[in-house]
């Protein structure tokens, strides 16, 4: 069993901060390790919500009155929360989007529709969520550039051989995630980062699941954009962040249109465009969302990203001595650099069968193609059952999942 003893993370503490954490699934304690799909949220952040719509709802930066300027002091408050959390140089360089694939979306639209034309190549990793493909994929029916894949091996872990061997004096942009949300691989993102600046391309960061599992430097990495979401770094849905490198946002044109994107709008002259980060900010903002993100993060640093990350680790190794005591289970993503994902077919029983039947013992794992269909076809399944960890996870719960998997594959075969 893996040793926890040296890490400082009081673990039932924090426990008592997730009041979902004490609910029953079918009469069973729940083991939530769906983690990777939407971490669970602390009450702090819950309050955060409640606090806002009891004290100051208000429409952010228009307004004189004291309501408005709380909301508009609040929200702003997050951008200087994620700045730090990112080490953005400038809070100007945060824009808050509905979510990651918003804010990829954003930069296929605003970034993408400029720089790419027929003929460009963009390089997109074999490990993508859809979120980081299709965006791609629209555009590039549009505009005509070329869309080459950079191919990972039997770990699933990138051939930096081939992403090297891939770039031309055509590549513009590299898209890759940070973290694996299939199979947990963590990219080489810094080095990545360095080849496609040498060739002159930009590189976008899915940060999605890298945040809050390990410290994020999006100067050191040295990206271009970078993108996460709120719902999974113990934040609300509907919110979201991309970072973009002062001088490309400048450049960039808006991608929607409409309020406080705007600094002047006529009939009779061009309409003018606000500073970035506002630029690319239209209409009102999910203001509760953003300060309650705000929270999460607060709620993340007091822990500790890098206490969340080992601990995680050490859930992951005692997962995987766990799961592989059972006859016929193969792990998909063995890389030796893994985040707490822990992907799984078993011979003779189904994905959907052991999610269904072990939902029944109260553990909740993802089973399916978990948005990264061109990965799992190349290792030759249409479906994984996936467990995923977080700070509250305990060894316990680890060990109720995989006497629950051993009993339902039993049951199955
Ligand atoms: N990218 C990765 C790697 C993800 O894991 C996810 C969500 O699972 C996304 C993008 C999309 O995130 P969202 O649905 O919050 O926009």
């Amino acid at each position: 069993m893996a040793d926890f003893s040296d890490l400082t993370l009081d673990v039932s503490r924090l426990r008592r901060d997730f009041p979902i954490l004490d609910r029953e699934v079918h009469g069973r304690p729940l083991v939530y390790l769906d983690n990777a799909a939407t971490t669970q949220t602390p009450r702090q952040v819950i309050e955060a919500f409640d606090d806002y719509y009891s004290r100051y709802n208000a429409n952010i930066h228009r307004g004189l009155h004291t309501l408005a300027d709380e909301a508009t002091a609040a929200f702003e408050g997050t951008r200087e929360a994620v700045r730090a959390f990112l080490n953005a140089a400038e809070t100007r360089e945060i824009v808050f989007t509905r979510g990651t694939t918003e804010a990829i979306n954003l930069v296929a639209n605003a970034w993408g529709r400029t720089n790419l034309t027929a003929g460009d190549e963009v390089l997109i990793s074999r490990l993508e969520h859809h979120s980081n493909i299709v965006p791609w994929q629209l555009l590039a029916g549009e505009l005509g550039f070329t869309i080459k894949v950079i191919p990972v091996d039997e770990r699933g872990v990138l051939d930096m051989a081939a992403y090297r061997d891939l770039f031309t004096e055509r590549t513009r942009l590299v898209a890759v995630n940070h973290i694996s949300n299939a199979f947990g691989t963590v990219n080489p993102v810094q080095e990545m980062a360095r080849v496609a600046h040498e060739h002159g391309a930009r590189i976008l960061v899915d940060g999605a699941q890298a945040a809050p599992h390990q410290v994020i430097d999006v100067r050191d990495i040295d990206a271009d954009f970078y993108a996460f979401s709120g719902h999974k770094v113990y934040g609300p849905t509907g919110v979201g962040v991309l970072y973009g490198r002062a001088e490309l946002l400048e450049a960039m044109h808006p991608w929607q249109g409409g309020g406080e994107m705007i600094k002047t709008v006529s009939f009779e002259t061009p309409t003018t465009f606000a500073d970035i980060p506002y630029k690319f900010e239209a209409g009102t903002p999910a203001i509760a969302e953003v300060i309650a993100l705000g929270r999460a993060l607060e709620w993340v640093g007091e822990i500790g990203v890098p206490l969340i990350g080992a601990w995680e680790a050490r859930l992951l190794e005692h997962a995987t001595e766990g799961v592989l005591r059972i006859e016929g289970l193969r792990i998909l993503g063995t890389a030796p650099e893994k985040a707490g994902v822990l992907s799984f077919v078993v011979d003779g029983a189904h994905s959907q069968d052991i999610g269904l039947l072990i939902d029944q013992l109260g553990v909740a794992i993802r089973t399916g193609h978990h948005c990264a269909q061109p990965l799992l076809s190349q290792f030759g399944v249409d479906a994984t059952c996936r467990a995923s960890f977080a700070a509250y996870n305990t060894p316990e719960e680890i060990d109720v999942f995989v006497e629950g998997l051993e009993r339902v594959v039993g049951m199955l075969r």
